[in-house]
């Protein structure tokens, strides 16, 4: 099994974007076979460096999450990275998780602390790992595992301030995380500033843009709310009066998204986490417009 930080230095050797797609397990049948046989397979041609599958709220997702990661390890040949949170489970129970996920296969984790299922106030399990960081440290004890953990260029909603936020990105990349990945934002400008503070606070991690083509305003609206992401008002201005239209919302996801991730490539960005909605399609032509061709054609 190849660890992705090896993928990642042959792929900047190569001068080519990294990129990682994010999925939810699928609620159905059918969807799992809509994302196993077709979408996944479909998006081998992008090269995606590892795709990642979410963690439900309070691990509401647990077993849909493992079958679905156990399923990208045996029957694609994509390199899977499995979500994993701290709500609602003791140490115990979260590391025998991450034992068979490394039994399965599965080497990269993406560490969070996670929300609570219906809104209410985050409060740690008793016997539950509290806050990423202590995750982190756990997940290195059951194994080596590769780790990603969660950053946030316009600070997390339950953050005292933006210093203890940044603190705490750093005492998660300090006990062993390699790489944080962040909450999507649209105005590239946060982003290139948080990059700035993290290097005054000493952060030398890679800090990978997550990027969501959005097509559905409404629900970014009641995502934001939650994650502390802001919406500007040229993108409800985008998306206003397409409630009916879904395939002209698709082409100005696509556009606002690939003019995103363009000018963060020109700002020296070259590492991409896609959140795909499972809308894959999408990805993949901003992928193809950042330069990610099919492997024949390399
Ligand atoms: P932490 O890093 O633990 O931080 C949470 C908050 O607590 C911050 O405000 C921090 O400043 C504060 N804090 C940290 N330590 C302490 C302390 N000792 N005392 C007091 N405050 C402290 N959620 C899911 O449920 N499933 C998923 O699959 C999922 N995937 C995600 C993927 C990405 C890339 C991102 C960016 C987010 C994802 N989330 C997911 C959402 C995430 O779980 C929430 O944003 C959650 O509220 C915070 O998680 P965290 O890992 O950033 O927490």
């Amino acid at each position: 099994m190849q660890f992705i930080r090896d993928i990642y230095a042959d792929k900047k050797k190569a001068g080519r974007p990294v990129i990682s797609l994010e999925f939810f397990p699928p609620k159905t049948d059918e969807g799992d076979r809509a994302l196993l046989e077709r979408q996944l397979p479909a998006l081998l041609e992008a090269r995606p460096d590892y795709c990642s599958v979410t963690y439900g709220a309070g691990g509401s997702t647990r077993h849909r999450t493992h079958a679905t990661v156990a399923r990208i390890v045996r029957e694609t040949g994509l390199v899977p990275a499995a979500h994993l949170t701290c709500v609602g489970a003791t140490r115990e129970e979260v590391d025998n998780v991450a034992r068979q996920y490394w039994e399965a296969g599965v080497r990269h984790i993406v560490a969070l602390r996670g929300d609570p299922p219906s809104g209410e106030g985050y409060r740690p399990h008793p016997d539950g790992y509290p806050f990423a960081v202590d995750l982190v440290v756990g997940l290195k004890r059951v194994a080596p595992f590769e780790i990603s953990v969660a950053a946030y260029p316009e600070i997390h909603p339950q953050a005292q301030s933006r210093m203890t936020d940044l603190d705490n990105l750093k005492r998660k990349l300090d006990a062993g995380a390699n790489r944080a990945i962040t909450n999507y934002f649209f105005d590239t400008a946060v982003f290139l500033r948080f990059l700035d503070l993290c290097l005054a606070a000493g952060i030398t991690a890679p800090i990978v843009p997550g990027i969501m083509p959005v097509t559905n305003l409404a629900g970014l609206r009641r995502m934001s709310a939650l994650s502390g992401g802001s919406v500007p008002d040229w993108l409800g201005h985008m998306l206003d009066g397409l409630d009916n239209d879904p395939e002209t919302r698709r082409m100005v996801a696509a556009v606002v998204a690939a003019e995103q991730v363009r000018l963060l490539q020109a700002n020296g960005v070259d590492e991409f986490h896609f959140y795909t909605l499972n809308r894959p399609e999408l990805t993949y032509a901003i992928a193809h417009i950042l330069g990610v061709r099919p492997m024949s054609v390399a």
